[in-house]
């Protein structure tokens, strides 16, 4: 099954896409997560999106369809996989089609602005793991700063910055948000409650998916 993740940056698509990618053993594909890895470790691609990331707009499309292209070739996701935070686009819903790749559900994760907002800004990861917690919902780490998975400590990602966020809320709303629309034509989407508690809100997930 091919799933996709949408909503808002800070809506918990990340935390749901890990715990639905255990229970149905395929791979999630976090453009983010590439990305940032392309910035920590300076290759080209990360040296172009940088100025991107950081002013909080999405990288050219070009950029990320060709992550994606590369990605799902790979023999993992041969049974399918989760796609968290790809397309944000139209255009990047349209190469979708054009790689022949074939969507079975869309999850929208749905939170109110003032919520994505506390959790953006709340939002903290391990350096090492790359785990991720928040220190303004139920997804606290045990304690304070350090990670429960490994121990290392915790911090705030650069652009989980007050300006930042707001300036992703704006690139979300005007550019990603049309794709409801678009996957809701094909039958694809079903929304999710996302201010419900972890546990409800992916219980709903797992009965979307499941329908
Ligand atoms: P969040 O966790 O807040 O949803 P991500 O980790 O998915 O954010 O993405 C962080 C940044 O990486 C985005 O603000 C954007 O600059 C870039 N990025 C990630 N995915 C895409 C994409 N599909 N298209 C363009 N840019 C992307
Ligand atoms: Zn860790």
């Amino acid at each position: 099954m091919n799933i996709i993740f949408l909503g808002a940056p800070g809506a918990g698509k990340g935390t749901q896409a890990a715990i639905v990618s255990k229970k149905l053993n395929i791979p999630t594909i976090s453009t983010g997560n590439i990305i940032r890895d392309a910035l920590r470790s300076g290759s080209d691609m990360g040296r172009k999106a940088k100025e991107y990331v950081d002013k909080g707009q999405l990288v050219p499309d070009d950029v990320v369809i060709g992550i994606v292209k590369d990605r799902i070739c790979q023999p993992d996701c041969k049974d399918g996989f989760i796609l968290d935070g790809f397309p944000r686009t139209i255009t990047q819903a349209e190469a979708l089609d054009k790689m022949n790749v074939k969507i079975d559900k869309v999850l929208d994760i749905e939170v109110e602005d003032e919520l994505i907002y506390n959790r953006m800004t709340g939002r903290r990861v391990c350096g090492k793991c790359g785990a991720t917690y928040n220190i303004n919902t139920d997804c606290r780490p045990k304690k304070d700063g350090i990670c429960d998975k490994c121990g290392d400590s915790l911090v705030q990602r650069r652009d989980d910055n007050p300006d930042t966020v707001r300036e992703r809320l704006k690139v979300y709303y005007s550019q990603t948000e049309p794709l409801k629309e678009f996957y809701n034509k094909q039958g694809k989407l079903f929304e999710i409650d996302g201010q419900k508690p972890l546990k409800e809100a992916t219980d709903e997930i797992i009965r979307a998916i499941e329908a």
